[in-house]
């Protein structure tokens, strides 16, 4: 066992159904979409897991169907999130 694996990506599955109505609809509509460049297309079948520490929240765009990937800013930093990179 000297062979150390190097991504170690930890997911943990968290429910985004947990979440309010209220942050849904954000999360649903206030979208970057990579494919589309272009925001808020809006995103359907959203889940939600953690990576290695970041919360993800992980759609398909409305539009094109491609995955669209919203991380999760601290709860602390109130409602501003950042798009992918
Ligand atoms: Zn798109």
């Amino acid at each position: 066992m000297t062979d150390i694996e190097t991504s170690n990506d930890e997911i943990i599955e968290r429910n985004f159904d947990e979440r309010t109505e209220e942050d849904k609809e954000a999360f649903l509509t206030q979208t970057w979409c990579n494919a589309c460049q272009a925001a808020d297309l809006g995103m359907v079948e959203p889940k939600e897991y953690e990576l290695n520490g970041v919360v993800i929240v992980e759609g398909k765009c409305k539009k094109c169907g491609e995955v669209s990937l919203t991380e999760v800013a601290d709860e602390s930093t109130d409602g501003e999130w950042e798009d992918e990179r």
